[in-house]
């Protein structure tokens, strides 16, 4: 989810871009220290290691001296170990809006997601990109216009 103020532009907290992205955040090796470091367990345990070695691990069990030897990293359910239909750490606090329940420590993918830039984050079903297209001076001009 986008951070509100972050860039200027008002997250309007939908929850669209977690809803339908949030299955597959993987963390960086960094976030999986970081929340090591903070005993945030409860982080840790909705992701699954796949180590050099062929081994899958649960990321709360993870040593931190297996950090380096880490191939992929995904979400799993912590009981079922299957994947998840959507990011576990999205809350709904009201009918149509939505937080992030890790806000201030959430992979470093989602802090640096910005569905209004042309790309690979793009996100045309994004409030703030249609917002942002409707303030746009070409807004009212179709391909037929000079
Ligand atoms: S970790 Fe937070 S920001 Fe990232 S997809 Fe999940 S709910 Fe959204
Ligand atoms: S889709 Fe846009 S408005 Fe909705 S939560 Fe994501 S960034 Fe915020």
């Amino acid at each position: 989810m986008a951070d509100p103020g972050r860039t200027g532009d008002e997250c309007g907290q939908c929850g669209l871009c977690c809803k339908v992205f949030g299955d597959r955040i993987t963390p960086t090796v960094m976030n999986l220290y970081s929340w090591h470091e903070q005993g945030r367990k409860d982080i840790l345990c909705h992701f699954s290691a796949c180590l050099e070695n062929g081994t899958r691990i649960n990321a709360a069990d993870l040593e931190p001296g297996q950090m380096g030897d880490i191939v992929v990293v995904e979400l799993r359910d912590p009981v079922t170990g299957a994947l998840p239909p959507v990011c576990p750490f999205l809350r709904r606090v009201e009918r149509t809006r939505y937080i992030c329940s890790i806000h201030a420590v959430k992979p470093d993918m989602c802090c640096n997601y910005m569905p209004w830039i042309y790309g690979e984050t793009y996100f045309p079903r994004c409030s703030v990109l249609r917002d942002r297209e409707k303030r746009s001076p070409w807004s009212g001009l179709s391909s037929q216009d000079p």
